[in-house]
Order: C-alpha cells, then sequence, then structure tokens
C-alpha cells in the first residue's frame, strides 16, 4: 500500500490500532476505522498525539509555515512530509554515535512514533558563521566565520518573542539545572560536529541550528536527551559552492522556491529521490 493511503488512515486511525499493525502492509479496513486521538499538543509546525503506550507520543509534521514569531503565515505543501524524512535521518545519525534523542520510529509520510519527554522551555542555538539576530545584534555582515561556534539559549515563549536567556535566568528561574546546561552545551557542540560534517559531505554548510532538549526520567534520576526536530525549518543550510538559502529563510525573505530547496536537501542526503507524490497530487 501507498505511503499516501498510509498516510491518510495514520491521519484518522487510532493510535493503539495502529501501533497493532506496525510496519505490516496497512488493511483496507483500516480506511473506515477512523476514530479521535487525543491531540496532546500543538504548536506551529508539529501536533503531538498520545502515543500507543504510556511513555510514547506521536509527532506529526504540519505543512504550517511561520516566522516573525507567528506573525508570518503560510502552507507549504508537502513541507511536513520532507521535515519527517530529514528528521528521522538526522536523529537515527545521531543515535548512531551515542546522542540520545527521542525518536523511536517513523510511522508513516507525516509521523514518527517519539519518546515522551518533559521539554526544557529552552531553545538551544549553535552558530560557525553570522547570520540572522546574531548579524543584526552585534552588526556582523552574514557569512562571516566567527571565531569559534557560539551557543546561546532562547526562553521558548512566543508572547515574550522567544528572548535570549543567560546561565543565571536558567538557573534562577529552573528552566534547568546547571549540570543540564552544561550536559546540553556539550551535546550540542557533538551534534555540531557531527552534523558539519553530514552536510559538508553533500555540499552544504551548516550556518547555525536551533534544538531543544527533554528530561527522562528513571526512578528519581532524569537525564537530558535531544528531542523535537532537526530540519531545514530549523537550521540555515546554504549550498558550500554557492551560498544560496537551502533553509527556512526562502520563506522568511520570500526568496521563493522553499518546498524544492528543502527537497534539495533531502536529496543530497539520500532521503528522498524525487518529489514525493504527496507534494504532486496534493494530497493533505
Ligand atoms: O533567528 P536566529 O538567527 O536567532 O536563528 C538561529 C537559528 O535558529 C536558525 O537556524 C533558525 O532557523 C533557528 N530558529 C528556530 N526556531 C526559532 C528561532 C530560531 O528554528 N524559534
Amino acid at each position: 500500500m501507498s505511503d499516501a493511503i498510509q498516510d491518510r488512515c495514520a491521519r484518522g486511525a487510532d493510535a493503539r490500532a495502529r501501533f497493532a499493525f506496525g510496519d505490516r502492509p496497512w488493511p483496507e479496513e483500516g480506511l473506515t476505522i477512523m476514530t479521535r486521538r487525543k491531540k496532546i499538543y500543538e504548536g506551529k509546525a508539529k501536533i503531538l498525539y498520545e502515543g500507543p503506550e504510556p511513555g510514547t507520543l506521536i509527532q506529526y509534521f504540519k505543512d504550517d509555515a511561520t516566522a516573525f514569531d507567528g506573525t508570518k503565515k503560510a502552507v507549504l505543501e508537502g513541507k511536513g512530509v520532507i521535515n519527517n524524512r530529514i528528521s528521522e535521518y538526522v536523529m537515527i545519525r545521531l543515535n548512531s554515535i551515542g546522542v540520545q534523542n527521542h525518536f523511536i520510529r517513523r510511522l508513516n509520510l507525516r509521523e514518527q512514533l517519539i519518546k515522551e519527554v518533559e521539554i526544557i522551555p529552552l531553545e538551544v542555538v549553535c552558530r560557525n558563521i553570522a547570520a540572522g539576530s546574531l548579524s543584526r545584534r552585534f552588526g556582523l555582515p552574514e557569512g562571516q566565520a566567527l571565531p569559534r561556534s557560539i551557543i546561546e539559549f532562547y526562553l521558548k515563549d512566543d508572547k515574550l518573542g522567544d528572548p535570549m536567556v543567560a546561565e543565571e535566568h536558567i538557573t534562577a528561574f529552573n528552566w534547568a539545572a546547571t549540570q543540564e546546561i552544561d550536559d546540553m552545551m556539550a551535546t550540542t557542540l557533538r551534534v555540531n560536529d557531527f552534523l558539519t560534517g553530514l552536510f559538508g559531505a553533500v555540499g552544504i554548510t551548516l550556518v547555525d541550528f536551533k534544538i531543544e532538549y527533554g528530561r527522562v526520567w528513571e526512578n528519581d534520576f532524569s537525564r537530558v536527551i535531544l528531542a523535537d526536530e532537526i530540519s531545514p525549518d530549523s537550521c540555515r543550510l546554504w549550498d558550500s559552492a554557492t551560498n544560496e538559502k537551502l533553509d527556512k529563510d526562502r520563506f522568511r525573505r520570500d526568496l521563493g522556491n522553499v518546498i524544492e530547496s528543502y527537497t534539495e536537501v533531502a536529496r543530497r542526503l539520500g532521503v528522498m529521490k524525487e518529489m514525493p507524490t504527496v507534494i504532486q497530487g496534493g494530497i493533505q
């Protein structure tokens, strides 16, 4: 059965029923199992649904694109499909070098099974080259190499415009403990080194990226693991030869060809050979 039909089933069918089918071919009757499932959280680009087992969630990638704290909006047909694939690929590769993350497995075109984590309300940004808000804040020309990779923390709060925060704020307001900050910084640098190589090998420069972390608890102890997504929505990716932007800045700055650029990233990583039928056929 095609990915497109699985996708249609998945959006309506009960999560537990879907888990029972696992990766086996989807039965036609699946199309009639249309029960409502519990939405846990809806963000700007993703929805989290209750998972099939305790401690799991289903992460659904929407086609919605937003920028400038949600003031600019559009629907980019197929974006969710591409980001689901790219994020799956990157999370699997990170796991293979020991960077623990929430990804369990991809379920269909738009959904992946993930571990439920207690989200730390911080966006962790890592930068190699000046761009975006760093260029604006310090008057640095976009494209200028930074003397070393820089890590910044922002509070995840749309209403406040995700303000930048210092370690002092993070510990004083109990968003994360000092040890957790150290762990996030060390992991972010590892992610940066690995992704710089991963993208570099396919002719893409990793300018900067944003990642998020969550806690998983084992008895009274918690550890911090990587969560959310890693995709052209959350990274600045430039073609290494031409510096052409292949990421969400194409949407933010009205440069056009957004989906084509995301597809190009997926194609170079080897996770998508051509535009998926979901884009061409318009199945939502
Ligand atoms: O806008 P700024 O330059 O601070 O963004 C740094 C990096 O973090 C960029 O790759 C951007 O796509 C990403 N980011 C994000 N989500 C946000 C803010 C930034 O993915 N809310």
